[in-house]
């Protein structure tokens, strides 16, 4: 009797820790656009540019590993919305200088400083400082130093750590573990945990900008930022970014900032030609990602958002568009894989029947 007890009691901790450690748990992907809107303008409450990439298993939800590309305007509100406390993220990268990309970090590392001061810091991930040929630099380490700066001066930090002598003494840059890399024209790892492997290569936007692959057992996702063609403006074959095609050979998700062709110098909107060329159009992403095998094409950071009447100052040639009219110029280009254009907090998960 107690021997056929200790029995059943070993095979069921065998059982408990087989499930425990259950090699059978299929690790998953997640990728989620934190935010959407192109450029400087509000609209509708779109939050800015930014891309959630969870990484982990049924176990965890998904989320053994997360990592946040880009944290434009109100990317903290859609974190929340995702069940994502700030304090949780692993890392957050950065595709270039640009306030739609770069004004949320502010919010994520007050509210990190607040609460999770005791926690590890947040691995910050961009390029070295960029020199312009125009004479200034470009610098996310000065940008991230300098992130708690208006709160010191206001008194508010010094106020909160005499509230609390554990929050960190410098603020909420304190929090933060600067790795900057040179991106250059190959791909080159920057960042690991796990199984996880963030590769970036240097893309032409303004001077420093990079974009991103992560790969994973589940599968891989490009982060392309606002990458445009080398070439400042036509003649050239494509408006889009050479190294982030070669970024997304195979990829299973691009994740890509888009101008619509309406907003082109041909068709009379009044938008910058410049700022118009220097972003990659929605039938030319449809290109790159046939030619470059890419499953799935998230359009984000769409100019114009889908429904608005303008985009900044600039009226839309024929009035608003629609997702018919992005998937329309995609198609056009003979891509017939998944397009989504991006709406805020929309997800793909990989494997695809998840
Ligand atoms: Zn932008």
């Amino acid at each position: 009797m107690k021997l056929s007890m200790f029995t059943s009691f070993a095979a069921a901790s065998f059982w408990l820790a087989l499930s425990a450690t259950d090699v059978s748990a299929e690790p998953c992907l997640k990728v989620t656009l934190t935010g959407t809107q192109g450029g400087p303008p509000l609209f509708n409450g779109q939050a800015g540019a930014g891309t959630l990439v969870q990484y982990g298993d049924e176990t965890n939800g998904c989320g053994a590993v997360r990592l946040q590309f880009d944290t434009g305007r109100g990317t903290n509100m859609r974190l929340s919305q995702m069940k994502v406390p700030v304090g949780k993220l692993d890392a957050v990268f950065f595709s270039h200088m640009h306030s739609d990309h770069t004004e949320g970090l502010g919010d994520i590392l007050q509210l990190r400083w607040h609460f999770n001061s005791g926690g590890p810091k947040v691995d910050i991930v961009c390029s070295d400082d960029a020199k312009s040929p125009l004479g200034h630099t470009l610098s996310c380490s000065r940008f991230v130093a300098h992130i708690g700066d208006s709160l010191i001066r206001s008194g508010e930090i010094a106020q909160r750590l005499a509230e609390n002598k554990k929050r960190l003494a410098g603020g909420p840059a304190d929090l933060a573990n600067v790795m900057t890399f040179s991106p250059g024209g190959e791909a080159a790892t920057v960042w690991e945990k796990g199984d996880v492997k963030v590769s970036a290569i240097g893309s032409h936007h303004i001077p420093g900008h990079a974009s991103y692959r992560v790969d994973t057992p589940a599968g891989s996702v490009v982060i392309g930022g606002d990458a445009g063609n080398d070439s400042p403006k036509p003649p050239r074959p494509s408006s889009t970014s050479e190294q982030v095609e070669k970024l997304s050979e195979g990829a299973d998700v691009l994740v890509h900032s888009t101008i619509h062709p309406v907003m082109g110098p041909d068709k009379d909107s009044g938008f910058p030609p410049p700022i118009y060329f220097r972003q990659s159009n929605a039938a030319d992403l449809g290109a790159l990602s046939k030619r470059a095998g890419v499953k799935n094409l998230m359009l984000t950071h769409l100019i114009p958002p889908m429904g608005a009447a303008k985009q900044g100052p600039y009226p839309i040639p024929g009035g608003a568009l629609d997702e018919a009219s992005y998937k329309a110029a995609v198609t056009e280009s003979g891509y017939e894989g998944n397009t989504i254009v991006g709406t805020d907090l929309v997800t793909i998960t990989l494997p695809s029947n998840q």
